[in-house]
C-alpha cells in the first residue's frame, strides 16, 4: 500500500482526529536538542499533529473539580488512543513511529519546575532529561493554528479548546503550509481572567509571555497543595508531592491547568454563542 499525506490524514480522521497537520522536522531548526522531534525518534523526518475539540459543554464546567479531573482523563485518553493507533499503523507500513501523549510536555519542563520549587531534585527527571515535543508549538508548525497570547495553540472556530496529540516518525511526508496570519486578536480577555496573573499583557499573539509556575502553583489541585506544604515548611509532604505530582499533571491542552482565563474566556471559541 502506498503511504502518503492523503492516506495518513485519512487514517487519522478514521481514528477520530478532527484536525490533522503535518510538519517536517526541519521546522524545529534552531530549537534546543532536547525539544526536537529527533529526541523522541532518532532520524525522525515528520511530526503529525492531531487535534480533537473539547466539547463546549465540558469547557463550560470550568472552573471546578469536574474539569480539573475529567477533561484530562477523557480528552487525554481520546487523543492518546488516536496517536498510538496511528503510530502502530505507520509502523505496519515499514517506518518507525512514536506517539506523543496529549498531556505531554517536553521533559525539560520538570527541571524548570524543580528549580522553581526550591531545587529539590525530581528523581524521575533523571530518566526523562531529554526528549519531548511541545504540542502547542508543533500544532503551529503543522499548520493547525497559531500561538495565542495565553500560550495555547488557538484554532479557527474553537480557539484554545482543542486537545492535541502527535506522532513522530521516520516517514517523510510533504508538510502542510503554516498559517501566515494570527488567529488570536489580542483581546486580553485571557490576561484579565487569569486568576494567577500568569499571562502577561506584554506578550503578543505568536509571542506570549507566560509563567507556568504561577499558573501551576496557583491553580492545579496538586500545585496548591504543594504550595501550602512548602509555606508551612512541611518538607516531607512537599518532597512527596513533588515526586508524584509531575507524573499526574504534566499539562492540559497546551500550557494551562485551571482554564478559567485561558480556555473558557477566549472569544475565539465560536461554539459558546452558536450552540443552543
Ligand atoms: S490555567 Fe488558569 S492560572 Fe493557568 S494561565 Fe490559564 S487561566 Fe491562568
Ligand atoms: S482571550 Fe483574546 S488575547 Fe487571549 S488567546 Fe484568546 S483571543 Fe488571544
Amino acid at each position: 500500500m502506498r503511504i502518503d499525506k492523503a492516506s495518513v490524514k485519512r487514517k487519522a480522521q478514521e481514528l477520530g482526529a478532527r484536525f490533522v497537520g503535518i510538519a517536517s522536522v526541519d521546522r524545529w531548526k534552531g530549537a534546543p536538542e532536547t525539544v526536537r522531534p529527533e529526541s523522541v525518534v532518532p532520524g525522525a523526518k515528520t511530526v503529525i499533529v492531531i487535534g480533537v475539540p473539547i466539547p463546549r459543554g465540558m469547557v463550560e464546567t470550568i472552573p471546578g473539580h469536574l474539569w480539573a479531573r475529567e477533561h484530562g482523563h477523557l480528552m487525554g485518553t481520546k487523543v492518546d488512543e488516536i496517536a498510538t493507533e496511528l503510530a502502530l499503523w505507520i509502523e505496519e507500513q515499514g517506518f518507525k513511529a512514536s506517539p506523543i501523549g496529549g498531556l505531554s510536555i517536553p521533559k525539560d519542563t520538570f527541571k524548570t519546575f524543580s528549580e522553581a520549587l526550591g531545587g529539590t531534585p525530581y528523581p524521575v527527571y533523571e530518566f526523562y532529561k531529554a526528549g519531548g515535543v511541545a504540542l502547542n508549538r508543533a500544532g503551529y508548525l503543522a499548520g493547525i493554528g497559531t500561538i495565542g497570547k495565553s500560550g495555547n495553540l488557538v484554532v479557527e472556530n474553537f480557539g484554545p479548546n482543542v486537545i492535541l496529540g502527535g506522532v513522530v516518525t521516520t516517514l517523510e511526508i510533504e508538510p502542510d503550509p503554516m498559517l501566515e496570519y494570527e488567529i488570536c486578536d489580542d483581546c486580553n480577555k485571557c490576561v484579565e481572567a487569569c486568576p494567577a496573573g500568569a499571562i502577561s499583557k506584554e506578550g503578543k499573539p505568536g509571542n506570549p509571555v507566560f509563567d507556568p509556575i504561577k499558573c501551576w502553583l496557583t491553580n492545579a489541585v496538586e500545585g496548591r497543595t504543594l504550595k501550602t506544604a512548602m509555606d508551612r515548611g512541611d518538607k516531607n509532604v512537599a518532597d512527596f508531592l513533588q515526586k508524584t505530582v509531575f507524573m499526574l499533571t504534566e499539562a492540559t491542552p497546551a500550557t494551562c491547568v485551571c482554564g478559567a482565563g485561558c480556555l473558557v474566556s477566549c472569544p475565539l471559541d465560536k461554539r459558546a454563542k452558536k450552540l443552543k
